[in-house]
């Protein structure tokens, strides 16, 4: 294909020294992300280049790219001979569908080109009027859009208009590993989408409620951690775990209404236990503040005095409608709304205490044989790799 992709990033060109490190770590997941199509890889100064991919790649291609964490932005450029001819008509096919108004920017890193780059600019611009006087028109101080002509040393000119979008970030696997607790509601994905995307790669932790809860509503969950998983360097291991057994022994011994309390300190329990064993350095959680019952300060504060390490909350202070904005864009809303019970929702209890008093929780939870109930949910954690 006579095109080519220019893939830039952002954050980690800040990084000085370490730089390298996250490059290459960045290069590693674009290159996984491809790893079934053929391509050549390019490394400038920069950015990279993604060349000689079949056409019928292509939008594959970009698919992929704009789920890569690390990644700013990528242009889709034509690629034209290092001769004046041949890239002002590669330009002009370029902007041959385009309205507004534009301004040439040339960058010149053949320094053997005949002529310097304020030349080309203004000797392509004179074309583009030329040919396209009714759609196009200059304007040097706020275009609508550049005309970038980029002359290299490797005999290519690359020409491109327009970049697309990445979801920025740093690259998957930069910062660390860690836990995310996944239900198989809007939110939990969505953490762990930004979780991801701020370079900390995660597994995922579900609890079930078998048989209260059915086969379709694991599924959801498997679905849901597999969109998530293509922004997690293209895998993810999501442990499910049984909670039968541990709901039922709170339901008989404690009082109703600190159900979902106590369940959540079992999970938390759970994910940390589970956590030192996969080799996971923080838990991630849905939560955000107020949104229900659970997750005022006082259930929030019950439920991480249970574990030591750390709690990332990255919904904590969004709001719902922000939250579904970002599900929508990642592609787990319209699965995340099927209406299959969760665990926690099989047991609620018709008035959840909003602000629990934690010695009345303690007190109901030395009802429980804690420790045993976590040891058998432990023994038996199912692994699905995505
Ligand atoms: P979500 O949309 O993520 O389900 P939610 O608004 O329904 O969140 P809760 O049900 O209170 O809120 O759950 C809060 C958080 O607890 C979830 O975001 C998730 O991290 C965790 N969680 C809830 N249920 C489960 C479960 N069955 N398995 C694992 N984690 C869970
Ligand atoms: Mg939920």
């Amino acid at each position: 294909m006579d095109k080519v992709i220019i893939i830039r990033f952002c954050e980690i060109g800040l990084k000085g020294k370490n730089r390298r490190y996250f490059e290459n770590m960045l290069i590693s997941n674009i290159k996984q992300s491809l790893k079934d199509i053929d391509y050549t890889f390019l490394e400038l100064h920069n950015r990279y280049v993604i060349s000689d991919f079949d056409e019928m790649d292509f939008d594959i291609i970009c698919d992929k790219l704009k789920k890569i964490a690390g990644i700013h932005n990528f242009s889709v450029a034509s690629v034209a001979k290092n001769d004046i001819d041949d890239i002002e008509k590669t330009v002009l096919s370029v902007v041959a569908e385009k309205q507004g108004t534009f301004k040439v920017e040339t960058n010149r890193a053949e320094k053997n080109f005949p002529m310097i780059s304020t030349e080309v600019s203004r000797y392509l611009g004179g074309k583009i009027l030329a040919n396209y006087a009714k759609n196009l028109k200059v304007n040097v101080k706020n275009p609508d859009f550049i005309v970038n002509v980029d002359i290299r040393e490797d005999g290519q000119t690359f020409i491109f208009t327009d970049s697309i979008k990445g979801i920025g970030g740093m690259p998957v696997g930069s910062a660390g590993r860690g836990l995310l607790l996944i239900s198989g509601g809007i939110d939990s994905p969505v953490a762990g989408y930004l979780t991801a995307k701020r370079g900390m790669r995660i597994d995922a932790l579900h609890f079930q409620s078998f048989p209260y809860t059915g086969e379709a509503a694991k599924q959801k969950v498997i679905d849901l951690a597999k969109i998530v998983s293509e922004y997690n360097g293209g895998r993810l291991n999501l442990h499910v775990v049984s909670f039968t057994k541990i709901q039922e022994a709170i339901h008989e011994n404690c009082p109703e209404s600190f159900m979902i309390t106590m369940m959540r300190r079992f999970m938390m329990r759970i994910a940390e236990r589970l956590s030192k064993r996969i080799g996971a350095q923080a838990i991630i959680t849905g939560e955000s503040l107020g949104q229900v019952a659970s997750q005022t300060i006082e259930s929030i504060t019950s439920s991480n005095s249970v574990v030591t390490m750390p709690v990332l909350r990255p919904l904590i202070m969004m709001d719902k409608i922000d939250i579904i904005d970002i599900s929508e864009k990642i592609g787990t809303y319209e699965t995340s709304i099927l209406p299959y019970e969760d665990c926690c929702t099989v047991f609620l209890p018709k008035f959840p205490a909003i602000k629990p008093d934690l010695n009345k929780v303690l007190d109901a939870e030395s009802k429980l044989d804690v420790d045993a109930l976590i040891n058998e949910a432990m023994a038996d954690i199912e692994i699905i790799r995505l």
